[in-house]
């Protein structure tokens, strides 16, 4: 798998161009003076229909707000060095509208030249996906799995955006032997960073004679065992439940829940998005809640790597 630096002088303008600077190439990430950031998204679910609304939410103005204000915090904190929306992008099935309705919602980040990276979730679709935001296909000659793959090496951490999407509008969520041999053997090869995976569905441990339906990742066993197995994977970050809070994993893994950006299953707990501050020895993770007066608004949760 090629590893494509962009050179500091040339960010903006490979950015401008590469714009949503997925795949399965992994895409390295030029140092900065300001302290780096990353925004991190999950569940937008955006429909064709903009005024759409779900639970309370209007999904497309609810992406709006949030972008609006990743752009706020860039004038002055300096821009993140990539946004990513953590799979569940469309609606509900994934269709070639949602994402059509989605990609110019996310234009005035591009416009900046911040990155933007999207993993599927259990409502999302490649194909279509694929055909509005065709620079993150993964190309031809490297697509040995089908899954939508990418690799961002930064200054303190290097992301694995995994594809946990199994069946479209299926809940249970899949990483797949192939996959887990390939992020198996890409850690190998970064082996001397931490290692900060991002994907959509959470890790579900179901009893040995459970026969309920798994609403988590159904390889979770062996997907937490490669986790464990290399020590310098430090948290996974997942969406999915729409309910935001941290766990620790055996193995000192952090497990990051992200809050979604469209609506709530539980209206008491927060939506919006993290700004997570990166840096050698751990994230600094600041919750921007859509709802201002939420109790855990600007609150900041530091968790450090051991
Ligand atoms: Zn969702």
């Amino acid at each position: 798998m090629p590893v494509s630096l962009i050179p500091s002088s040339g960010r903006r303008s490979f950015l401008k161009t590469a714009t949503l600077a997925a795949s399965a190439s992994a895409v390295g990430i030029a140092s900065s003076r300001e302290e780096p950031w990353f925004a991190l998204l999950a569940d937008t679910h955006v429909d064709a229909d903009r005024k759409k609304e779900a639970r309370g939410a209007v999904m497309a103005e609810n992406v709006m707000r949030v972008v609006a204000e990743i752009l706020e915090e860039a004038k002055t904190n300096g821009d993140p060095q990539f946004a990513v929306i953590n799979g569940d992008c469309a609606y509900l099935k994934g269709l070639r509208g949602d994402y059509e309705t989605l990609r110019p919602l996310l234009q005035p980040l591009l416009d900046s030249g911040i990155p933007i990276h999207l993993t599927m979730g259990n409502h999302d679709d490649r194909g279509p996906f694929y055909e509005l935001f065709p620079e993150a296909e993964t190309p031809k000659s490297e697509a040995t799995i089908e899954k939508h793959l990418a690799i961002v090496e930064s200054e303190s951490a290097n992301w694995f955006l995994v594809d946990t999407l199994q069946i479209v509008d299926n809940v249970t969520g899949e990483i797949g032997a192939k996959q887990r041999d390939w992020l198996a053997r890409e850690l190998d090869r970064r082996s001397g960073k931490p290692a900060i995976i991002v994907g959509h569905h959470y890790p579900q441990y179901m009893p040995e004679d459970s026969d309920a339906r798994v609403t988590g990742i159904t390889d979770t066993v062996e997907f937490m065992d490669l986790l464990r197995s290399k020590p310098w994977v430090k948290a996974y970050v997942y969406g999915h439940s729409h309910n935001y809070g941290f766990k620790k994993a055996s193995g000192d893994i952090h497990l990051i829940n992200q809050p979604p950006v469209a609506y709530l299953f539980d209206e008491k707990r927060p939506n919006g998005w993290l700004k997570a501050a990166v840096s050698a020895t751990g994230m600094n993770i600041t919750l921007r809640a859509l709802d201002k007066s939420h109790p855990e608004n600007d609150e900041t949760k530091n968790l450090t790597w051991t």
